[in-house]
């Protein structure tokens, strides 16, 4: 399909004679669904929003849950909340596990067996962590991607802190004393800022055989430089700072193994050295949702190395004016997976509805703009590279991060309680969401097992120092 073939395709709105609305299905209620379908509310349009949680995530918060300063809820709005005062939005709780080009449906799992008719599909599913092939990793180094993932990790972060409590043995305790987080893109940065300041400024005197000052916190990265792909002089800048906060920066170092007791990393010229780590985060690759390659199938579209939708410069697909893919899961050159590519491609999307249902032109092919992007590494400290051109460090990037995440938080509620949280977290010097959930511990067995020998009971309620009694009985 030519530029100037998809310009020319005008889907038909619904004859006068019907009563039928153009029903547009969106899939997905993320940064580039919620945008698309908040665009389309005042159009003559029902939309069907599906998503498989209840909830918009406002995913570049989610290392402040798995620390401990923000609650889930605060950075999660209920989608149906957001869609009150629109009665022209159906919002559907389902797993979207199939699309039918040709009849038009899409197909939902999780809420039994059933199908969603659309007259346009926009597709917005984002994407997920990727292991390069060494999926049996993600037991050991958990990633951060939904609300439950960021639970497991603040888990098995202040667990790692009682565990060090209870253990005698010196280089046992070191070891759940290290944290060691695997790339050093903005998640993996911010992370190791933030358990850096909770282990060295915010647990330091709560504990009495362990010492979380003596904490290691390892940012471990291939790549020559932290935040590889800001100016060299902001990643530098964050590096110091990150430093200065106690984070062992590990550039040019690859992970080769992982497993409960660690990670291997090798400096790619023959040296390999394993680091005793009993809590490793991973913040590397990304994978498109698997409906890109199910879509890419049917539709001869191409698909690059992260399963990325190539699509045409209106954001459909080949041949299928009809159906839209946005956000994480398409590649565009130039256009980062970020949250604003995926707010921008949202709003286009709408535009092109609307223009269609009009019975207008195409408007001009997506173009991307660039508005920056910004990492905070602690207090009073962050990197921001604005409009691709300003660089900022220090306290200017620190208020402008701060200012920038508020505005793309949804709700004023949101807004607000995140504020005072964020004072109090600075003035107290403390967090407040420091709960420690044992069902967020599914598939760490080896932790599992020690923590069940440590409390002398088991996971499932059941007292396991009984046991020996019993045996001897
Ligand atoms: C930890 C973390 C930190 C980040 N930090 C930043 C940052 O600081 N700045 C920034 O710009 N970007 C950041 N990003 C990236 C940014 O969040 C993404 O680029 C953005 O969310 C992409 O939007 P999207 O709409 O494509 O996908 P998402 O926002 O991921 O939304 C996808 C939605 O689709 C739903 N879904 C997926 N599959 C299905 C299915 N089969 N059926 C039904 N529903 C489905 C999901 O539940 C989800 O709600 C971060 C990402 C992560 C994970």
């Amino acid at each position: 399909l030519s530029v100037a073939d998809s310009a020319k395709i005008v889907v038909q709105p619904p004859a006068r004679a019907s009563t039928r609305r153009h029903r547009v299905v969106i899939v997905g209620g993320g940064f580039g669904g919620l945008r698309a379908a908040k665009a389309l509310v005042t159009a003559p349009v029902e939309i069907t929003l599906i998503d498989r949680t209840n909830h918009h995530l406002f995913q570049p918060l989610l290392y402040q849950v798995a620390t401990g300063v923000l609650s889930p809820g605060q950075i999660a709005p209920a989608l149906r909340s957001l869609f009150r005062g629109n009665r022209n939005v159906n919002v559907l709780l389902g797993d979207v596990a199939g699309i039918d080009l040709e009849r038009r449906v899409v197909r939902t799992a999780s809420t039994g067996e059933r199908e969603v008719p659309y007259d346009t599909l926009i597709v917005a599913a984002g994407a997920s962590h990727s292991y390069f092939g060494r999926d049996h990793w993600a037991k050991f180094a958990p990633g951060m991607k939904t609300l439950d993932d960021a639970a497991v990790l603040r888990s098995r972060i202040l667990l790692a802190f009682e565990m060090a409590d209870q253990e005698p043995d010196p280089t046992r305790r070191a070891a759940w004393l290290t944290f060691a987080i695997v790339g050093a893109g903005p998640t993996g940065v911010e992370l190791a800022g933030q358990i850096a300041l909770l282990a060295h400024r915010v647990l330091r005197h709560e504990y009495r055989r362990a010492e979380p000052r003596q904490a290691r916190v390892v940012l471990l990265d291939g790549a020559p430089r932290v935040l590889g792909t800001f100016a060299p002089r902001l990643s530098e800048r964050a590096r110091n700072a990150l430093e200065d906060l106690g984070v062992a920066v590990t550039l040019k170092s690859e992970v080769v193994d992982i497993d409960g007791d660690g990670v291997v990393v090798s400096d790619g010229i023959g040296h390999t050295q394993r680091i005793g780590a009993r809590t490793v985060v991973w913040a590397a690759g990304v994978q498109a949702s698997p409906l890109g390659a199910q879509l890419a199938a049917r539709c001869g579209a191409e698909l690059d190395r992260a399963g990325r939708l190539h699509v045409a410069p209106d954001l459909s697909l080949p041949g299928r004016p009809e159906v839209f893919a946005i956000g994480d899961m398409i590649s565009l050159p130039g256009v980062p997976g970020t949250a604003q590519p995926a707010i921008q491609q949202g709003k286009y999307v709408a535009q092109v509805i609307r223009a269609r249902l009009r019975g207008e032109a195409r408007p001009p092919s997506f173009a991307y703009r660039d508005l920056g992007s910004m990492a905070m590494i602690g207090r009073n400290q962050a990197v921001a590279e604005l409009f691709a051109r300003v660089g900022l460090w220090g306290l200017p990037a620190f208020l402008a991060w701060g200012a920038i995440h508020l505005a793309y938080l949804v709700g004023w509620g949101s807004r607000v309680e995140t504020v005072a949280r964020w004072g109090w977290t600075l003035l107290a010097r403390n967090r407040r969401e420091r709960l420690i959930s044992l069902t967020g511990l599914a598939g760490a067995e080896s932790i599992v097992r020690e923590l069940e020998q440590t409390l002398g009971t088991s996971m499932d309620g059941h007292d396991s120092r009984s046991e020996p009694f019993e045996a001897a009985r």
